[in-house]
């Protein structure tokens, strides 16, 4: 059945998908978007929200002077990951573009905090989404649909249809059965990453990381497929984030989660960050840290170990503990330490967990924001009791640690996690965001963004990713307006 004809239809709601349908909208473009999940966000929703960017009106208003030029160079100064390709085009338009990126969500209503210094890049350019990252969302969707985008949620692309040698349309399923969209112009596969994809990640990246879970458990990698399926591929297909050790978020109330994602509140918050004394702010940004948070390796160093859900100490916690993590008893594990250990997570710079530019959590922070995963106790036998778990195999963990625990109180942190957090396996782009197949010939009226378009290019610091996706979104929908 056909279900419409546009002249763009967008395959995927997070935040690359919300800029391409918004651009060629502007532009005058019929556009479709199509969203799988019952709401739109994807991983863009769940992220921290900081955003990567040379030459803002924030720097100068902080008088910091950057250049693209300077960004392009700073990605040197970051490991290349073995085996991997780069590329440079496609850096090249991220860095020139990002700034202008960031005004333009701006100009939407979205306000940011920052920038913030981040090492290795050499000028602070990291600017982090005011209240969370649901306000892009939020924002984007609104202004699509002021313009006249058919945002359809529920609705999964299941197959590129193509006519006369170029892709030509989507077949979706949607409540309303299997339907045909119908593309003039071009389809926009903005489907994200496929941490959760089983079997492209057995293909690409190995068995070993087909075993652990995503923290976005839709992240499929359908993009990828559908290309796939008419001859496209895939660019660094072994390179994981991850599998990344965190504690899940709170269950329950989380009140900067339930801000209204509106320009007053980020006004409001913006204000506040600017002009109250940073100690005023302490609890605000501590509570911020509420997300999934990372334990430092350094504990690991420290002397800490990883016990499950019986007590017993199950991996070298300084070799690869968050592949171990999933295989045990309820795919969970706890941090435990002494009070020894502990004192030196109490003040900068032993801290615990960072959300990088914003603020640093330290142990006495875990124990008044996040008691939900903090246990403390006088003896090995009450940590035991606290934690539900036999004494004997507890304290037999504890003797084998890799330092003596002579200092009370002994700590516990988790449940604790392992999750693939991203992949950066794109499907290979041209520089007008056409998905080109193994020849390097352009696939016609097939077009990609976001991290399913990520072209090979290496994103290896905060806020690049999220620099990408609504810089390459906005890109690829001027392209289509210029066809
Ligand atoms: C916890 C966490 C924190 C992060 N924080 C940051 C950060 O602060 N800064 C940063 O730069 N990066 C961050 N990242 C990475 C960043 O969030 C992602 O790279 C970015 O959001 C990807 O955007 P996207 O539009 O490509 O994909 P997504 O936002 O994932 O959007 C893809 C959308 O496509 C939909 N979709 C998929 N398949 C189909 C289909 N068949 N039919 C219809 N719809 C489909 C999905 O449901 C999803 O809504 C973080 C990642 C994680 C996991």
């Amino acid at each position: 059945m056909n279900d419409g004809v546009f002249d763009v239809v967008v395959v995927g709601g997070g935040g690359s998908g919300l800029a391409v349908a918004l651009t060629a909208a502007d532009a005058g473009l019929r556009v479709a978007l199509i969203e799988k999940n019952p709401k739109l966000g994807g991983t863009t929703a769940l992220s921290i929200g900081s955003i990567t960017a040379a030459g803002t009106a924030l720097q100068r208003s902080a008088g910091i002077a950057d250049s693209a030029d300077a960004h392009f160079a700073d990605f040197d100064l970051f490991p290349v990951p073995a085996g991997a390709v780069d590329n440079l085009l496609l850096r090249r338009l991220y860095v020139d573009h990002a700034a202008d990126t960031l005004h333009w969500l701006m100009s939407l209503g979205i306000a940011f905090h920052g920038p913030s210094p981040e090492a290795p890049h050499t000028r602070p350019r990291m600017h982090n989404v005011l209240p969370h990252s649901g306000a892009t969302i939020h924002c984007l969707a609104n202004a699509c649909r002021a313009r006249g985008v058919d945002i359809r949620v529920a609705t999964t692309a299941r197959g590129l249809v193509e006519e006369a040698g170029r892709v030509a349309g989507v077949e979706v399923d949607s409540p309303r059965g299997r339907t045909l969209i119908r593309a003039r112009k071009g389809v926009v596969l903005t489907t994200g990453d496929y941490s959760a994809g089983t079997g492209l990640l057995r293909e690409l990246a190995g068995e070993r990381y087909a075993a652990i879970g995503a923290l976005n458990t839709t992240s499929t990698g359908d993009g990828h497929g559908l290309a796939r399926s008419v001859g496209a591929r895939v660019l660094n297909g072994h390179l994981v984030e991850g599998p990344q050790m965190r504690f899940a978020v709170p269950r329950g109330f989380n009140w900067v989660k339930q801000l209204p994602p509106t320009r007053f509140v980020a006004r409001a918050l913006r204000f506040a960050m600017a002009h109250l004394p940073r100690a005023a702010l302490l609890p605000v940004i501590r509570m911020y840290l509420t997300a999934h948070l990372q334990p430092t390796t350094k504990l690991f160093d420290a002397g800490a170990i990883l016990v499950n859900r019986r007590g017993e100490r199950f991996t070298d916690e300084r070799g690869s503990p968050a592949f171990d993590i999933p295989k045990q008893d309820e795919g969970h594990g706890y941090i435990v330490f002494d009070g020894a250990i502990g004192a030196r997570f109490e003040r900068w710079p032993g801290f615990i967990s960072t959300a990088p530019g914003i603020a640093y959590a330290y142990l006495s922070d875990y124990r008044r924001y996040r008691r939900d995963i903090f246990r403390e106790a006088a003896s090995v036998a009450a940590l035991a009791r606290r934690l539900g778990v036999a004494e004997e195999a507890l304290s037999r963990s504890i003797a084998a640690a890799p330092v003596a625990y002579a200092r009370p109180p002994y700590y516990a942190l988790g449940p604790l996690y392992s999750w693939i957090m991203t992949t950066d396996g794109g499907l290979a782009v041209s520089s007008r965001f056409e998905v080109l197949r193994s020849d390097g010939d352009p696939i016609p009226g097939l077009y990609a963004a976001g991290q399913a378009g990520q072209g090979g290019v290496l994103l290896p610091g905060h806020g690049q990713h999220l620099g990408w996706a609504f810089t390459s979104g906005r890109l690829c929908g001027r392209e289509l307006a210029r066809l």
